[in-house]
């Protein structure tokens, strides 16, 4: 049987939801996929996945993995998928995967295709379509082989359903002593924050350049989204002038998000920041001038159906 090993991200505590998305790009491809988590102290994660249709939750739960160190993950994701055979190695888009899944690529010697929106089979050969240029075309490609190494776009692909029998926890067995060394784990810099992850958030208010100053943004992009119980987001030029962290960024060299609703408040609208945010469902910009290009991709539209989402987007935070 055909497998996917689907790679699941979690933050210690819980799956995060965006990496769920893959399953359904796995379903699509057909055949059996198995969900691969890495980490330590899995049990709680692990029995959160069984329901999502998989053959097994694969669990690489070691010390040694205490710390996503992408050089150690992506031999034990390369090991898993040799071990099982598995014809397709799956992540989403993201910060973590764009880390570790390339480097599984290049230990398996398989081809891999990145931030995949949809799939067409054709004569029994897979062709994958992606955004290039900063999302202003799409690009379809093809691979030679069989074997690969894809990263779903989780905006493109809906939430699985979590509702099928419950399938097994395989606890996968490595050899802790021939993981590479050649990272070591120093410190970690985290923010702990009461409001909702910017991927998952069904409201996103993002800030840009005219914000000035870290005060400033926090006051009215932070006050704003606070009100409406959603995330924060900001522009690069908001990050770079250090009015907002580098894990606010959306857009291209950012976040990818599909809110319910984003606001975008003082910001142009440049292709790469549209690249993170083109898949929200209503697009509000505050912005002086009329011409900026944000307006172009603002939502324009029938009152009785935009009011509800927006009142349907602020009921959900
Ligand atoms: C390779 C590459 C990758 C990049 N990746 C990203 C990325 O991932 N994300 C990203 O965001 N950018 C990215 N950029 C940068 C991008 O090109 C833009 O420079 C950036 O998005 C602009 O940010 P901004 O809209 O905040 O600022 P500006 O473009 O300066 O726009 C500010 C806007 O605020 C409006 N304004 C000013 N004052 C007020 C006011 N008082 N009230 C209301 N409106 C006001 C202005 O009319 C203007 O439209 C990338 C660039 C490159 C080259």
């Amino acid at each position: 049987m055909v497998e996917t090993l689907v790679l699941i991200e979690h933050d210690r505590h819980c799956v995060k939801r965006p990496s769920l998305h893959g399953i359904t790009l796995a379903r699509q491809l057909g055949g059996e996929y198995a969900l691969l988590v890495l980490g330590q102290g899995l049990d709680e994660i692990a029995a959160s996945l069984v329901s999502y249709g998989a053959s097994a939750v694969v669990v690489a739960d070691d010390p040694a993995l205490t710390e996503p160190l992408a050089d150690r993950y992506a031999t034990v994701i390369a090991e898993a998928a040799r071990k099982r055979d598995s014809r397709t190695v799956l992540g989403t888009s993201s910060t973590f995967s764009k880390d570790v899944l390339p480097r599984a690529a290049a230990l398996l010697d398989v081809p891999m295709v990145t931030d995949v929106l949809a799939i067409e089979e054709k004569n029994g050969s897979t062709s994958y379509r992606r955004p290039v240029n900063a999302g202003s075309m799409l690009a379809t490609v093809k691979l030679e082989t069989d074997r690969r190494v894809l990263t779903a776009r989780a905006t493109a692909f809906e939430a699985p359903a979590a509702d099928a029998a419950a399938c097994p926890i395989e606890r996968f067995e490595f050899d802790v002593a021939s993981l590479p060394n050649g990272m070591e784990f120093i410190s970690r810099d985290q923010r702990i924050s009461g409001r909702p992850d910017l991927t998952e958030a069904a409201v996103v208010v993002c800030g840009g350049r005219p914000l000035k100053d870290k005060e400033t943004f926090e006051r009215l992009v932070g006050g704003l989204a606070d009100g409406l119980g959603g995330a924060v987001g900001a522009t690069r030029a908001a990050v770079d002038a250090g009015m907002a962290p580098n894990d606010y960024q959306v857009g291209q060299t950012g976040k990818v998000i599909a809110p319910q609703l984003y606001i975008g408040i003082g910001i142009s609208g440049a292709i790469q920041h549209l690249a993170g945010i083109k898949d929200s469902r209503v697009i509000v910009a505050i912005n002086k001038d009329p011409d900026a290009p944000i307006f172009q991709v603002a939502t324009i539209g029938d009152l009785h159906q935009i009011v509800p989402q927006f009142i349907d987007a602020l009921r959900r935070g």
